[in-house]
């Protein structure tokens, strides 16, 4: 495992805010203790700003979600706490995406996508240690991190990162209220060296 990577006290509680929400207390306490994470029941980190918690944390509780569900059926859980934890991070930190006086509404709407997935990656880049940035192709969007919590989680073949993609198709759903098939084509997981998500700048459906 490489070095540990700080995190802010403020994200692992929203992901442990939008694991409660998808699967209530219990199902929480039962997935924290059956991932060898007792030490977080009952006792969640405030929501501040201090760097005293680890990406492996992160990863190992969506670990955790997955191990307790099986790799196939925790895809969709794993979507619903990633959607979760975009409107969770909004709410506690409003300011967050440094959106105060744009009149989104007045923007177009592959505009506003791509606006909103860059001011995600410099809040991810300044906020969550996580360095992101953005690449636009004529058919999609690409959203690319170059460190990630799957960094500290075991090796997989497939891409693993479902809190991400449900975070940013939760993002796109807010921001045009409609449902874009977010993919995520590379991931450090699988030995590339970014997790690399898809967004086609044409919805699958209205939501
Ligand atoms: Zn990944």
């Amino acid at each position: 495992m490489p070095d540990d990577r700080p995190m802010s006290n403020a994200t692992v509680r929203v992901l442990l805010d939008a694991v409660e929400e998808v699967m209530g207390a219990n199902g929480t306490k039962a997935v924290l203790n059956a991932g060898g994470l007792k030490d977080l029941i009952d006792n969640y980190p405030p929501k501040d700003l201090d760097m005293a918690r680890h990406f492996s944390e992160y990863g190992l509780i969506q670990q955790a979600v997955e191990d307790f569900y099986g790799p196939r059926g925790a895809r969709a859980m794993l979507l619903r706490i990633g959607r979760a934890t975009f409107r969770f991070g909004l709410k506690d930190q409003p300011a967050i995406l440094g959106l105060a006086g744009i009149a989104l509404k007045a923007i177009p709407e592959q505009k506003r996508m791509k606006l909103i997935l860059e001011k995600m990656a410099s809040a991810a880049t300044d906020r969550i240690n996580q360095p992101s940035h953005v690449r636009e192709e004529d058919d999609a969007f690409y959203y690319i991190q170059d460190e990630c919590p799957c960094r500290w989680r075991p090796k997989h073949d497939k891409p693993c990162c479902y809190v991400s993609v449900g975070a940013i198709m939760e993002a796109m759903a807010w921001t045009t209220g409609k449902i874009y098939k977010v993919e995520e084509v590379a991931c450090i997981s699988n030995g590339a060296s970014n997790c690399v998500y898809r967004i086609p700048k044409e919805p699958s459906e209205e939501e």
